[in-house]
Parts: C-alpha cells; sequence; structure tokens
C-alpha cells in the first residue's frame, strides 16, 4: 500500500513550487497532473510515469472526478509514492475534498503539501497588496462559477478575489453592483500570474468586462476593493506586463 502526496505547483513557472514539494515530486514514482501546470515541472521526477488528468471547469470533455478518485485509489495500491500535482495551492479550489475522501475511505495515507494560490501569485505580479493597513483589513477568494452556472459575488470583505471569472466578467460586473460595490471601485485583473507573460489591467467594477479582450483564453483572477488600487506612488512592475486601462 502506497500513499499519496498531494502538492501545489503554484501558479506558473515551475521554480514558484515549494522546496518540499519539489523534494516529495523527486520520489515520485506515478504523478497524476493537471492542465494548467509548467510542463518543466516534469524535469523535478524524470523517471515517474506522468499521467494528465486535466480538468478545466466544467468542460464536459475533462477528465470525470470519479475516473480521478479512482485513479488515485489504484495507483497507490499498484505504485509506492504517488504525486497527485495541482496548479496554485491543492485546497483552494481544486477539488481536494473529494480526492482526501476517497483515499481516505480506501484506507491511503495522504500528505498535503501547500502551493502558491494564483490570488497570491496576482498580488506579487502587480506588486498590489492584498491587504492594507487599515482599510484592507479581510480577503476572501470566491469561484465565480458554478455547477449550475450561475454567476455568484459577494460583498464580504475589503478586498474580493475571484477565480475562473474570465469568461463571464460582464455577469461578473452586474452582480458586483447588486452586492452593493460602487460602480467606481478599482479592480484589478492579472492573467498567467507567475508566467513570464503575466499580463495585469486595471478596470473598476462598472467597466470590468473590457478585461475580456485583454485576457481572452488565459486563466485570470478578478481582484475587487481595497487590494486592487494603484500604491500611490505605483512601482515599477518588472513581472508583470502592465496593459493600461482601455476606457
Ligand atoms: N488551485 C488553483 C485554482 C484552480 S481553479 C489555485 O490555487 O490557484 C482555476 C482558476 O484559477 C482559473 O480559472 C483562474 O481563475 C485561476 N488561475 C489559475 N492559474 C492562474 C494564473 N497563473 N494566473 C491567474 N489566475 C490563475
Amino acid at each position: 500500500m502506497g500513499t499519496v502526496v498531494f502538492i501545489g505547483a503554484g501558479p506558473g513557472a515551475a521554480d514558484l513550487i515549494t522546496v518540499r514539494g519539489a523534494q516529495r515530486l523527486a520520489a515520485a514514482e506515478v504523478v497524476l497532473y493537471d492542465a494548467l501546470t509548467d510542463p518543466a515541472l516534469q524535469d523535478l521526477a524524470p523517471n515517474a510515469t506522468w499521467h494528465h488528468v486535466g480538468k478545466r471547469g466544467f468542460r464536459p470533455d475533462s477528465t470525470d472526478q470519479t475516473e480521478i478518485n479512482d485513479l488515485l485509489v489504484r495507483y497507490a495500491r499498484e505504485h509506492g509514492n504517488v504525486v497527485r500535482l495541482k496548479g496554485g495551492d491543492p485546497s483552494i479550489f481544486g477539488r481536494l475534498e473529494e480526492e482526501l475522501e476517497a483515499l481516505a475511505k480506501a484506507g491511503i495515507p495522504c500528505e498535503v503539501v501547500p502551493g502558491v494560490t494564483s490570488a497570491l501569485a496576482a498580488a506579487a505580479a502587480a506588486q498590489r497588496p492584498l491587504t492594507r493597513r487599515g482599510v484592507g483589513r479581510s480577503l476572501s477568494l470566491t469561484t465565480a462559477m458554478t455547477r449550475t452556472g450561475d454567476m455568484v459575488s459577494s460583498r464580504t470583505a475589503d478586498t474580493e478575489v475571484f477565480y475562473m471569472a474570465g469568461k463571464q466578467l460582464a455577469a461578473l460586473s452586474a452582480r458586483l453592483i447588486e452586492a452593493g460595490w460602487p460602480a467606481g471601485t478599482p479592480v484589478s485583473v492579472v492573467s498567467r500570474a507567475g508566467w513570464p507573460d503575466s499580463l495585469q489591467s486595471e478596470h473598476t467594477v462598472g467597466t470590468l468586462d473590457d478585461a475580456s479582450q485583454v485576457h481572452t483564453d488565459r486563466p485570470a483572477v478578478v481582484v475587487v476593493g481595497a487590494g486592487a488600487a494603484a500604491l500611490d506612488h505605483s512601482p515599477v512592475v518588472t513581472e508583470a506586463a502592465h496593459v493600461p486601462p482601455t476606457r
């Protein structure tokens, strides 16, 4: 009976994985990985068997979650060290609970190694801290996508970061206004945070839909509120290519 180690690969470039994650990966015999992780990570476990089980949102062609759960159990039984590599952090919108439960039910021991989640990579790329002394005291991470297709939004924290909103920015804008955010509230959108070709653009809640053209077909997070505001003296950003507002 083997073990399964869930590892957060971070949001992009392979060097954003933690040292612990890289060490566990190097010891893997089998790696199950998602669509969003950097192929260069394979160099960290060149002798392991790599299985792509890519999932993107609720796309019908993506690997079924039950199938992934079953594969994890099977590989853990057949091999010693199995790694489940997930983009960002496994505990954030990674369906980790389902995989942990499937393994617990099968009596297979697990470990979780955290990773850098996209919201944090976006804050770093844009050099816009998510908390701000006095005005940004709370942070929420929200998925804009639900199984039923309903767009959910809220105003529960000073800074709110929306994942999986890419194709629904007009709807998100409308929901944010309904939730009580003033139309002029700053919004920062960062796509491919943590990659060399990261892009950042700025908007307001009312003009958020403009970001659709800038970040087409790129994984993006939408930062709303205190943590989206530009600093008084804008930093010289070298990591994220900056795109000025389109309006
Ligand atoms: N576990 C992941 C999130 C998986 S959900 C994490 O912790 O980051 C997938 C969503 O994450 C995408 O729809 C997008 O909103 C966001 N995302 C993933 N990679 C990203 C990146 N490099 N830059 C910006 N957003 C990203």
